[in-house]
């Protein structure tokens, strides 16, 4: 028979129980700085070394963090389903956590990639990318994330997906950021819906959800728990 396939749209707010700070925490303030200030090609013209430095301090703290129980749980759904994970988180949690199947809509803390070519990528494992680091063609390196105003090339890939979702799963996101958000209203009218954010995203049309008001590592073993039952 074959495997039921569940579609996982995940956001900052599944990784803030290991310890990462999502993105709108504090007033809107991403750990203390304006989005506009590290997280734009504008900002990356006007000031590359602050940018730099901003990703290099999140990539150090990728190594002192852990996946927790939600990133575990989606994870154990691998054993009797089918699971994509579409994350617009940059760490690498749900990885670490043993998920075979992610696409990472906005990119990923630990690669650089060349200003001039953007399939030339470049494994950190860690390291901070300098002011002076270059790819093969000579051009500085960037983190490989996508800052907001550039296109989001996984996005035809991350759709295709959630059409064929027979369950789609949307935690840990407020639904703010497009084009990703529109991944929620992607999966076909039959997909039976779940949304688990401790703060209901009050703009997003949660009709044919279950709505599960709570923290994705409390919420997410359950559901797991239940799905696996199901799934015999
Ligand atoms: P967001 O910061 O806009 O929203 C986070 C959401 O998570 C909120 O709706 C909040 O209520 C919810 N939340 C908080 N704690 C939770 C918990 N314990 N369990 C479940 N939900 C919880 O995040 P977003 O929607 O992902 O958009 C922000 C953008 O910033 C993303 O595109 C992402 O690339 C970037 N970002 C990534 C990381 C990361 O990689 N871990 C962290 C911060 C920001």
């Amino acid at each position: 028979m074959t495997r039921q396939h569940i579609v996982v749209l995940s956001g900052a707010g599944i990784s803030a129980e290991s310890g990462v700070k999502t993105f709108r925490d504090d007033n809107g303030l991403w750990e203390g700085h304006r989005v506009e200030d590290v997280a734009t090609p504008e900002a990356w013209q006007r000031n590359p070394e602050l940018v730099l430095d901003f990703y290099n301090q999140r990539r150090r703290q990728l190594y002192q963090v852990e996946p927790n129980p939600g990133h575990l749980a989606i994870a154990e759904l691998e054993s009797r389903y089918r699971v994509s994970v579409l994350t617009q988180n940059v760490d690498n949690l749900h990885e670490r956590a043993g998920s075979t199947e992610v696409v990472h809509l906005h990119g990923e803390l630990d690669l650089a990639r060349s200003t001039v070519d953007e399939s030339r990528l470049y494994p950190l494992k860690g390291r901070d990318i300098r002011l002076g680091d270059t790819c093969e063609l000579g051009s500085q390196l960037r983190p490989h994330v996508v800052w907001f105003g550039e296109a989001v090339p996984e996005m035809e890939r991350a759709m295709a997906l959630a059409e064929t979702a027979d369950i789609l799963i949307v935690v840990g996101t407020s639904l703010f950021v497009y084009p990703a958000a529109g991944l929620a209203s992607c999966a076909p009218a039959t997909a039976r819906r779940y949304l688990i954010n401790p703060e209901l995203p009050a703009h997003f049309d949660m009709d044919g959800f279950t709505c599960i008001q709570e923290k994705a590592g409390g919420a997410l073993p359950d559901l797991v728990k239940q799905l696996l039952s199901e799934a015999g």
